[in-house]
This record gives C-alpha cells, structure tokens and sequence, in this order.
C-alpha cells in the first residue's frame, strides 16, 4: 500500500499554489546583445491537473519533495516541481568511476531532477525549451503548437524521440519531427514509427528546418564537426539549433575519450556510459566537454552563446544555442 508523504512542505505545496506563491525563476545570457530576464507565469491554471499533481505527490512515499510551483516550458500547464530525493546519490553511484569532477556530478544530478509532476520533464528539458520559446519570440509552448498548425512551412526538429516539449497534440503535427540513431536501419526509414536519422549525414534537403534540437546528443557523436556542419546545412537562415551537452567546468579544454577511426571506436581514456533510453547498457561517450565550449562549438561557421537558468538565485542549467546567417 502507499503511504502518505511524510517530508514537511508537501503539504504546503499543495495549498501554496492556490495563494499566488509561485517560486521565481530567471534566467541570464552570456554573450552580446541578448535579451536576459523571465518569470514563469501562473494564470490559466487547470485545479483539475493540479489536484491531480497533488495526489501524485501526496502518494510518493516520500521520495519527492516539493520544489516550485509554476509554468512549465515543456507540456505548458501549471505544475508542481518536485526533487527526487534518491537522485544525488543514485548519480553518484552511476558516475562514482568517472574521472570527472565532483562538481561535476553534482551538477548533473541537480539538472536531472526538478521534474514536473505533470509531464515528468526535469529541469535540463524544461530549461531546454524555455530557451527554444524565447529564442521563438514566444512565452508558452500553446504559441508553438499554434504556429505549427496554421504555418505549414514552419518546421522543427528534435534529434530525440524522448522530446524535450510535451504538449498534447503536438507530435502528431506534421512539422514536428523527431528521429532517433539505430545505426542497424538505412537512413531515413523507421522503426516503430520513429524515424531514423545519423546526424553526421542526415536526410533531409537544405535549409528545411526553423529550429534543430538536441538533448545531450554532442558528446556521442563520432564526428561533432561533420555534425555541426550538417546541422548547419539543414537549417534555414535565421534558423536555431538549440542544444544541451553535459560541461564540467573544471576542464580547461575539451578532451576526446575516444576517436572513430574508419568507423572503429579507439578509446584514449576509460571508457564511461550514459544511459540511454533506447539502447540497453548505454551509449559510450566519446568525449568531455570543458570551459571552451562556446569556442569548440562555434567551429562550423555558426558563433555559439551560452543561456544559463538559474532556480531560486542558483544556476541549474546552461542551454546551448547558435543562429545561422540570415
Ligand atoms: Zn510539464
């Protein structure tokens, strides 16, 4: 049987709401010439979802505790958002033979949890998409999924079929696309109803898309320049791509764990995997990207800025993105 939580504050969560007691969430740019600032807004709200959100967390078993409460980017309802109170030390267990830093690993735990209890997007998602809508010139995914309906030539796509924006109705839109890697399948096809797409030669024609997402995708990839570069190729001018990649900031420089030579992985370093949704073991990384990110990932004639989402004053998340010449 469940039984009640028990953490003092999910209680009170639960009343919070309905007092206007939303948390404050903000957000800053590094780099010229960029609008900064945000707030979630807390209007609209469904007392249906929410006492739904409430019953969920009142039935944890006391592994969540309450967080915030506000608009979240991805599905774009008013929701809760709740810490997972095992995550720290579940990552630190995952990551205990990584040679990486402490900070590190915190920091990667802290962006996998503050998940929305309506759609279950974490923060590094939400943060994600936040940063997608602004760059859009929009505040909620509803504007999204209405100028995917009524502009036809408007595309936008997500290297992941694990999406960073949940909002109903929206993957069954027609310039929404997803795609997954199998490397086992051509190009192209699908499986399971999930397109498949090798972000080192994709399949689509020139300047097709208004925005390329991707998801802790760039660590993985054999050739990150030949990805860069394609990314490139199928955006439009004016075009995002908006991305999130794991950084540890005590690195000076980005290093390769391992090298693809004539499709053959050659591991430089010990090898580490990350999890992954669709291949059991996990995807090996192949390599750690340090302080000079901006400047490794501005390479493929596409200049790089970094937007960091900040939680109640402390930095959470940094979103990656890089606009194609108008
Ligand atoms: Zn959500």
């Amino acid at each position: 049987m469940e039984r009640a939580a028990i953490i003092p504050g999910n209680a009170a969560a639960v009343v919070l709401p309905f007092l206007g007691k939303g948390r404050k969430i903000t957000r800053c740019v590094r780099g010229p010439g960029s609008p900064g600032g945000g707030r979630d807004s807390v209007v609209g709200v469904s007392v249906l979802r929410i006492l739904k959100q409430a019953r969920r967390l009142a039935r944890n078993g006391g592994k969540w505790k309450y967080d915030s409460f506000g608009r979240c980017a991805s599905c774009g309802q008013v929701a809760f958002f709740v810490n997972d109170l095992s995550m720290r030390k579940w990552m630190a267990g995952l990551t205990a033979p990584w040679d990486l830093s402490a900070g590190f690993k915190t920091a990667l735990a802290d962006r996998e949890n503050g998940f929305c209890l309506d759609c279950f997007a974490n923060i590094r998602m939400r943060a994600h998409a936040a940063t997608v809508l602004r760059l859009l010139g929009m505040t909620r995914v509803g504007e999204l999924v209405s100028r995917l309906r009524r502009d036809r030539s408007f595309r936008f796509y997500e290297t992941a079929a694990y999406n960073i924006f949940r909002a109903r109705g929206l993957r069954e839109l027609p310039g929404y696309l997803v795609s997954e890697y199998f490397d086992d399948l051509p190009p192209g096809t699908l499986r399971n109803g999930v397109r498949n797409e090798n972000l080192e030669c994709l399949t689509f024609p020139d300047g097709y898309f208004d925005v390329v997402a991707n998801s802790d995708v760039l660590e993985h990839v054999h050739h990150p320049d030949k990805a860069l570069s394609e990314i490139r190729r199928v955006l439009r001018p004016g075009g995002f791509h908006v991305f999130t990649v794991p950084v540890d900031l005590e690195l000076e420089r980005t290093r390769d764990r391992a090298r693809a030579v004539d499709g053959k992985l050659v591991q430089l370093l010990p090898a580490i995997l990350h999890g992954d949704p669709i291949r059991e073991g996990g995807i090996p990384v192949l390599r750690d990207f340090g302080r000079d990110i901006l400047e490794y990932l501005s390479r493929e004639r596409m200049s790089c800025r970094e937007e960091l989402h900040y939680r109640n004053g402390r930095p959470v998340a940094s979103v990656y993105y890089a606009r194609k010449d108008a």
